[in-house]
């Protein structure tokens, strides 16, 4: 159902079947991200209209007298589960049942399921940690609440960045250092040259879970790391490797790391402050205590909600700009754009990344250039042999 009728297969046109259904693939991705927000946005509306926010903190309340730290807790941790579980059918329609269908995904159901527990108890543990202490400093510093929150979300995404590579990733997948190999030998003369002998190199096990194929510089400090997808090791070929790899180094040269914290902070911050004007505007009239009142939840995280999205085609458009700057440094390190054109090209066959998606969708959704303005861009770097 999914044949075109053939071609000869030309320049463009050789990975013409597999970008047809790469863009079936990213429509769908894109309804499944409107249809999250649609549904995110009607609960938030029901929980807290229908009056069942407010009798969950007051029946809290109740039981717990004045332990506001432990209603604040069990509130944030039935809430989330709830909306977890109503949102469960499609998590697992988008990140399940698609990716099988498009023969992306390699795990079983059990093996995908194991998987969403582990990431979903990760995220309950972190938002109810994070969301307790937010409501804490509701209570002991009500006017400035917002940048003490700041100072506590940097706090996080460095720790996080930091343990990320060690403590979380390897929940989800293997990782170890590459095997010795001419590849290594290529990839530690590369890394040298770019004077980065820190900086370690690991194999990331995504072939037993996927067919898709990724690298990236992950980690802070000492657990700072660069990770290959073996599903790229074993079909690229080994200047290929080397492009991917040179564009995480362009990465970890750029400060990408840094930069993504400062960033997310900035936003963070004016996040809150937004935050903190819909909260006081609102919760009067709402007929909240105050904004301390865990009852407001859904306010409070409305505000936050709306604020991600509105200042989402910022930070994609900003992550992009890295993007190109990353792939400007592999081009000039590898002193040709051709390796990495040939990554990226397999990268897209691979992932079933749409080449030339629309241009208002790639503007408000996606992090990464498209693959064909990649390309187009990797093509017109001035080489230092040029
Ligand atoms: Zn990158």
């Amino acid at each position: 159902m999914d044949e075109t009728p053939p071609k000869p297969p030309g320049d463009e046109e050789r990975h013409e079947p597999r970008q047809v259904r790469a863009r079936e693939y990213e429509s769908i991705h894109n309804r499944m991200f409107v249809a999250r927000i649609a549904v995110t946005a009607v609960l938030l509306t029901l929980y807290l209209f229908t009056g069942a926010s407010m009798q969950l903190a007051q029946g809290l309340e109740n039981r717990f007298d004045d332990a506001w730290w432990l209603v604040n807790s069990v509130y944030i941790v039935v809430t989330l589960f709830f909306f977890s579980a109503i949102m469960f059918p499609l998590s697992m329609y988008g990140d399940y049942y698609i990716e099988r269908r498009y023969g992306l995904s390699k795990q079983s159901a059990n093996s995908w399921f194991m998987d969403y527990l582990k990431g979903l108890i990760l995220e309950l543990v972190l938002m109810t940690l994070f969301l307790w202490v937010i409501y804490a400093l509701f209570r002991w510093t009500p006017d400035y609440w917002w940048v003490w929150a700041t100072l506590v979300y940097i706090f996080l995404a460095v720790v996080l960045s930091a343990v990320a590579p060690v403590v979380i990733m390897p929940l989800f997948h293997k990782f170890e250092p590459l095997e010795e190999s001419e590849l290594t030998r290529a990839v530690s003369d590369f890394v040298e040259r770019a004077g980065l002998n820190v900086i370690g190199v690991y194999k990331w096990g995504l072939q037993e879970k996927t067919e898709t194929a990724n690298a990236a510089l992950a980690g802070l400090g000492r657990t700072r790391r660069i990770i290959l997808g073996d599903t790229m090791l074993n079909d690229y070929t080994r200047d290929e490797i080397l492009a991917v790899l040179a564009h995480e180094v362009g990465h970890y040269r750029n400060r990408d790391m840094l930069r993504l914290i400062v960033t997310g902070s900035v936003l963070a911050f004016l996040g809150f402050y937004a935050a903190d004007i819909v909260l006081r505007a609102l919760v009067d009239v709402l007929g909240f205590a105050g904004v301390h009142d865990i009852g407001a939840f859904p306010v409070f995280i409305f505000a936050l909600f709306v604020f991600s999205l509105v200042v989402m085609p910022l930070s994609n458009a900003y992550s992009r700009k890295r993007e190109f700057a990353a792939d400007a440094y592999a081009v000039r390190a590898m002193d040709s754009s051709e390796p990495l054109i040939g990554a990226l090209n397999k990268l897209a066959d691979q992932n079933l990344a749409d080449r030339e998606p629309p241009a208002w969708i790639e503007f408000l959704l996606h992090g990464h250039p498209s693959i064909s303005r990649r390309i187009e861009h990797a093509r017109s770097i001035n080489r230092p042999n040029d």
